[in-house]
């Protein structure tokens, strides 16, 4: 079959899901990645003709993109702050907004004018997307990530893998107390991140069906009547194994700044600040252990 008359019926089924443009970037990512050609190729090559399992294979993508199904799970894998991620049904798509997450991290880090060995924790490490990007660009750090998913842990140790980088999985609940104990005794850190689940139940409506039935619910949603049990829980547990000094970064709940801003100022976190997305959204918060 000619791959431009494949490209046409892509656009003839899908456009009208996602726009022409978005049609058009699916489908060179899929011939990029099936087929390992340049986007250009076509543009040479207009007669360039694929067999027939490469037609079967493109023609099954095309039902999973009509149940739109996210691209990166039919891939299998994603980019996140320029690195390589695979990625499936178990862990969340790393998002735009956590990249800024990290460049603010990796921002206070080059900051520091010693440049000793220093310590970090992810919590909820899904894909490990934030734990092996600051592993990767900060290389005097070593990097602890935990998840209460195993199937996530496994696919966070092959992208820690696939990035040449070394971390300490840890799979454990954080908002158990025993785990606390038993993982973390004698551990003291120098930055501990998360992004925990903050998606109410009833935000529910606003999110995209894509997200709703594909990603998964764990990483994703909280009760209504207690939005900010992992931010509470995640920063009584930074009092006691942050050093002194020591900083704590969450991504947070848009709609829910100030409540979570609260949580710091209650357990007595100093030089707090609340920070904004890309999109203006309150989405960062920043507070240092006294
Ligand atoms: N860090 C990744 C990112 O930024 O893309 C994934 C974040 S996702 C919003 C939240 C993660 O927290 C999920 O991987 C989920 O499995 C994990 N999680 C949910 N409940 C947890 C718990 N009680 N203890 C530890 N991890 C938990
Ligand atoms: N930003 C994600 C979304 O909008 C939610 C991530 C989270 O719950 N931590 O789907």
């Amino acid at each position: 079959m000619l791959l431009k008359d494949l490209k046409e019926i892509y656009h003839k089924q899908l456009d009208v899901i996602y726009g022409k443009e978005e049609v058009g970037s699916f489908f060179f990512l899929c011939i990029e990645h099936y087929l390992n050609l340049p986007r250009f190729q076509l543009a040479l090559q207009p007669q360039f003709t694929i067999v027939k399992s490469e037609t079967d294979m493109f023609f099954k993508v095309l039902e999973d993109l009509k149940q739109q199904k996210p691209i990166q799970y039919i891939l299998g894998e994603t980019e996140f702050f320029g690195l390589p991620f695979k990625v499936n049904k178990h862990v969340l798509v790393p998002r735009p907004e956590t990249e800024e997450l990290v460049t603010l991290i990796l921002q206070n880090i080059n900051k520091q004018k010693n440049s000793k060995a220093i310590k970090v924790l992810d919590i909820g490490t899904g894909s490990g997307c934030i734990a092996i990007s600051l592993a990767k660009k900060s290389p005097n750090t070593s990097v602890f990530a935990l998840d209460v998913s195993k199937e996530a842990i496994e696919i966070a140790k092959q992208n820690a893998k696939l990035n040449n980088v070394e971390i300490t999985f840890i799979e454990a609940d954080i908002l158990s107390e025993t785990t606390w104990d038993l993982e973390f005794k004698d551990l003291e850190f120098d930055i501990i991140v998360s992004n925990p689940p903050y998606v109410r139940d009833l935000e529910k409506e606003e999110i995209n069906p894509n997200v709703l039935n594909n990603e998964p619910h764990l990483a994703l949603f909280v009760k209504d009547e207690n939005p900010l049990l992992f931010y509470r829980a995640i920063t009584s547990f930074a009092k006691n194994n942050l050093k002194q000094n020591g900083q704590l970064y969450f991504e947070i709940n848009q709609y829910l700044g100030e409540e979570t801003k609260q949580v710091l100022i209650d357990a007595n976190f100093m030089d707090i600040e609340l920070l904004k997305d890309l999109n203006g959204n309150d989405r960062m918060l920043k507070g240092i252990k006294k």
